[in-house]
């Protein structure tokens, strides 16, 4: 599916066309034009001809961590993935890609590896959404809808800014999808050029940096961008963030077995946490081959060292490392073959 050529296909015709089209492909989550009974049927054709709704998707699913996971040929052939966690509470979320593959080079990370392939456009980070809205919808089952959306998928959001936003405002549009700006959450692995951009933003949308380390040498040794954008200048944009917003910021921190998880990177964690509205999100480290995660004991250690400072601390549920549900890891597999 290509929303650009929807558009310009009906860009002759009257502007209430549009309206109805869009209704049809976003509330009615429809899949094919001939759903789409209020078009003239020659219409009904052309589109149907040059501009298909389907997404081309292989589905992987993991029923043990509540997970699914999409992933979607563009028609240059790269591909991209895409995530949908069902939490226990209720909320569906989808974990959305802004780029084929990534430049940031982070160790860890598979997408890192892939180097950058090139910037989705905003139809194709608005179908990764589409595509699970659809598939709710085809379940059958009532208030199945999505309701949170995160850019934690392929790539580094800030690198494709405007066509992130782009999208987000289709995601947000009342007549369309409807997600609430404060539902959607941008990560990034922390540009501070994008940050003070994201400061100026007047939708609420919610802001996590992927930090993973507490001090500049390893963080650095991780993290490339740490040497552009070294912690002392990433902590003064997000707190001018947080002076213009008054919003919560959420720090993901990955523990990577030795390399992270020490008493002495709690301690420093500690220091730079040094505002309310600072969030801790621990993340369990996914296997990309160069380390190893660390224990469940080790990681309640270092949760309980923050909670006993009164730092906030969440910890992320594990999903679908079955299916690889996590950072770039099934493209890139695919990518391989
Ligand atoms: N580029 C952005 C958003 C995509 S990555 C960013 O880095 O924030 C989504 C999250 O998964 C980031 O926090 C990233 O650091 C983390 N991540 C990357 N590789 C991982 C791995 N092997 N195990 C666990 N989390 C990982
Ligand atoms: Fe890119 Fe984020 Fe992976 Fe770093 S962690 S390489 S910024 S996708």
């Amino acid at each position: 599916m290509n929303i650009d050529k929807i558009k310009l296909i009906l860009a002759d015709e009257p502007a209430y066309r549009m309206k109805q089209v869009w209704h049809s492909i976003f509330v009615d989550l429809i899949d094919s034009w001939d759903k789409c009974t209020t078009l003239p049927k020659v219409l009904r054709e052309k589109l149907n001809a040059e501009a298909p709704l389907e997404i081309a998707c292989e589905v992987f699913g993991s029923q043990k961590s509540r997970s699914l996971k999409a992933l979607i040929t563009l028609e240059d052939g790269n591909k991209i993935e895409s995530v949908l966690l069902s939490h226990r509470d209720g909320r569906k979320t989808v974990c959305v890609s802004s780029q084929v593959g990534c430049s940031m080079g982070c160790t860890f990370c598979a997408t890192g590896k892939m180097g950058r392939e090139r910037n989705l456009t905003v139809g194709e980070i608005v179908v990764q959404v589409l595509f699970f809205a659809r598939y709710l919808k085809s379940e059958g089952k009532e208030n199945n809808r999505i309701t949170n959306i995160v850019f934690m998928g392929m790539g580094e959001p800030f690198l494709n800014y405007d066509n992130v936003w782009k999208a987000i405002r289709i995601y947000n549009d009342k007549d369309g999808l409807n997600i609430g700006a404060r539902h959607i959450s941008i990560s990034t692995c922390g540009l501070v050029e994008g940050i003070n951009k994201f400061a100026k933003e007047p939708m609420q949308v919610n802001l996590a940096i992927s930090l993973h380390a507490p001090n500049d040498e390893l963080r650095s040794s991780l993290m490339p961008v740490n040497r552009l954008n070294p912690l002392d200048e990433l902590m003064f944009a997000v707190k001018n963030y947080i002076a213009k917003s008054g919003r919560q910021v959420m720090f993901e921190y990955m523990l990577i077995d030795g390399v992270t998880d020490k008493e002495i990177h709690a301690k420093q964690l500690i220091e730079l946490m040094d505002n309310k509205l600072f969030v801790v999100n621990l993340i369990r480290y996914n296997p990309t081959g160069s380390h190893k995660s660390s224990s469940a004991t080790a990681i309640i250690r270092f949760k309980n060292l923050l909670l006993r400072a009164g730092i906030k601390v969440t910890q992320r549920q594990t999903f679908g490392t079955d299916i690889d549900a996590a950072c770039g890891q099934l493209a890139t597999k695919n990518k391989k073959k």
